[in-house]
């Protein structure tokens, strides 16, 4: 069977970030979320997208984009930039590491992304751009007769 299947490229517009976490939520109601469900989808979307944004592209701006699948009740989201890269993604992942201290970041993006989500990676390359992947079961639950 076809699994259902969104892509949208936007560029790194702050104002662009309530679109996407939005859109991202918007895309997975089919899945019956609840709505606990859904405010992790948006808080994980909007630090991805943010850190496109900030960390990616900083004062330029750029193309982001996210692509999404569901399959077997399971939502799965990637957010991907072609900006400056991660020279250190072990490093860039631990909780409370930010590289702009400086700009009253908290170094807990990549922290939330992987406390609200089921599955979460980074793939990065200095100069290339970075690719977050993420997932979230969004099944049904079975109720105890
Ligand atoms: P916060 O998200 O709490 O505002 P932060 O953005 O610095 O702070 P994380 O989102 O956890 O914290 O990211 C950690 C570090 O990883 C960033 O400081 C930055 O150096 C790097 N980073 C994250 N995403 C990207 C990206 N898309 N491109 C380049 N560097 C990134
Ligand atoms: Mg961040």
């Amino acid at each position: 069977m076809i699994k259902n299947y969104l892509k949208m490229q936007f560029y790194s517009f702050p104002r662009n970030e309530a679109f996407a976490r939005d859109a991202v939520a918007a895309f997975c109601l089919e899945l019956n979320p609840t709505l606990a469900d859904l405010s992790d989808v948006k808080t994980a979307v909007s630090e991805a997208v943010t850190n496109c944004t900030v960390h990616a592209y900083g004062k330029e701006a750029g193309l982001v984009t996210v692509e999404c699948e569901i399959e077997d009740g399971t939502l799965h989201i990637k957010i991907g930039d072609k900006g400056k890269g991660i020279a250190d993604v072990e490093q860039a992942v631990q909780p409370f590491y930010t590289s702009l201290p400086s700009d009253e970041r908290s170094g807990m993006g990549f922290t939330i992304m992987q406390t609200f989500m089921d599955e979460f990676s980074v793939n990065s390359k200095e100069g290339e751009g970075t690719v977050v992947y993420m997932s979230k079961s969004i099944k049904a639950e079975v109720e105890n007769a």
